[in-house]
């Protein structure tokens, strides 16, 4: 869970990539950077935090030339820590290579513990320090090279922004599991995770990273290579469920209308009746939509969710229960008193968000609860980047759905099936990673896993 974002040969770069960088918040609120080459040197900055918090006028001065990469982050592999900030940068005997990536790859130990017994030193437990160390041991004449050779030896998600002095480089792995497109302002080539940015910037979305595609774009001339042997297409279809921005075109789809999809199918299958439709804002917002157009409900704003809270440093008090969930999100209490709602939520992972949100709508007064989840059971973890915990912690890995329903308190619970799941898909369905519904993986899983496991132990 990361978004990245690169632009090359605009004069404001680095304004553009922060720009780009504030619509992929979404993606990762943990820490952000941008980094690129004043045409002598590379210059940066990072910082644990959002985009609006690290950033401001005397910082993005430095940032000057016309080649910048940026990163926000959620840290799936490696420690939340601030050496672990992105884009990560290094320096060796070709030059400097800098790179943001989005995605989990599978073998870093191996890789890791193969290079370390060569003598290999690394600062972070990042998997894309990873990549660095195998550029830069690559040692084909040609840089281009180095950069395939390297990624020919990763397993894994990886959709990458790398930057040289004067190459912007993207690649997606030959699973497509994250999305990357590419987009063009003014004839300044543009690399980033999703197309709200592109809106964002007025900038021209051009196409999608292909699966297993490189794009090596320097001078305003693009190169495109396909030199790994062809894999089944993998794209992650919770992307598409919970993840990018719904104003973003990914994977070729409108995430909305994906959304809503989603949420009509959910009407299909499983009716009810009730007095209105109504979401948990925001992630809920475009399958409940949907739900309503296929079901005939209504819709109704029950719950009104707070934008500028930012960061909460405020311990809980015994006076103040519920304090999270309550300074995000408020129930209007003359919608909902007395009322029979349908509550679409996009997914349920623990089950505590629910949970909450439910005692806080039976405060209100509402009368009978129907949720309905645009997403089937999730019973097994993400190891291609999106942060679902352990096996352990997933509540429908360990608990039927009757149980599920009795403790998130709600009068009935359901869940979409995969296969309507994969009907409301734009794609076939053999093109998406259903991991997470049915535990079948189509790339490696981590055979051992990271270092963090221990330091976090
Ligand atoms: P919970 O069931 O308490 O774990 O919370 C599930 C809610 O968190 C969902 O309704 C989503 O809106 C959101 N969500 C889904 N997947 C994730 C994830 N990987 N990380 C953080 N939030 C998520």
């Amino acid at each position: 869970m990361c978004g990245i974002f690169g632009m090359i040969g605009s004069k404001d770069a680095a304004n553009l990539v922060y720009l780009g960088l504030y619509s992929l918040q979404h993606r990762g609120e943990e820490s952000t950077g941008i980094v690129s080459y004043d045409g002598e040197k590379i210059v940066y900055h990072k910082s644990m935090g959002l985009v609006s918090e690290t950033f401001n006028e005397d910082n993005l001065s430095l940032l000057k030339g016309d080649i910048a990469i940026g990163h926000v982050r959620y840290s799936t592999t490696g420690l939340s820590h601030s050496k672990n900030i992105q884009p990560f940068f290094a320096k060796h005997k070709k030059g400097n290579i800098v790179i943001s990536h989005n995605g989990n790859l599978t073998n870093t130990v191996e890789l890791q513990n193969e290079m370390e017994d060569k003598g290999s030193i690394f600062q972070t437990t990042m998997d894309s320090e990873t990549i660095t160390h195998l550029i830069a041991r690559a040692s084909n004449k040609d840089f281009k090279k180095d950069i395939i050779s390297a990624l020919f030896r990763l397993e894994g998600a990886y959709s990458l922004i790398l930057m040289t002095d004067d190459l912007m480089v993207g690649a997606r792995d030959p699973h497509g599991f994250r999305p990357l497109c590419l987009g063009e302002l003014d004839g300044a080539y543009i690399l980033t995770s999703e197309t709200c940015s592109l809106d964002l910037i007025d900038a021209k979305y051009v196409r999608d990273i292909e699966p297993g595609e490189i794009v090596f774009i320097s001078k305003g001339k693009l190169e495109s290579v396909k030199p790994f042997p062809k894999k089944k297409h993998s794209l992650c279809i919770f992307e598409y469920i919970y993840f990018a921005r719904p104003d973003s075109d990914i994977f070729g789809e409108n995430v909305y209308s994906v959304r809503k999809n989603l949420g009509k199918q959910l009407a299909k299958e499983y009716p009810v009746d009730a007095d209105f439709v109504m979401s948990i804002p925001d992630s809920g917002n475009s399958a409940a939509v949907g739900y309503s157009h296929e079901s005939g409900i209504p819709f109704e704003i029950g719950m009104i969710r707070n934008h500028y809270i930012g960061r909460t440093f405020i311990q809980p008090s015994q006076l103040v229960r519920d304090f999270r969930v309550k300074i995000k999100l408020n129930p209007i209490k003359d919608v909902l008193k007395g009322k029979r709602v349908v509550i679409v939520e996009d997914s349920i992972v623990r089950g505590t968000t629910s949970r909450s949100r439910v005692r806080t709508l039976r405060k209100a007064g509402v009368k009978e609860i129907h949720m309905r989840v645009s997403c089937p059971p999730i019973i097994s973890p993400c190891y291609y980047g999106i942060d679902f915990p352990n096996k352990e912690e997933l509540i429908a890995n360990r608990h039927d759905i009757k149980w599920i329903k009795d403790f998130i308190g709600v009068d009935s619970l359901k869940y979409l099936s995969v296969d309507g799941m994969l009907k409301s898909m734009p794609k076939a369905k053999s093109e998406f990673c259903t991991a997470c519904f049915n535990g079948d993986y189509p790339a490696k899983i981590p055979k051992i896993f990271s270092k963090d496991i221990l330091e976090k132990a």
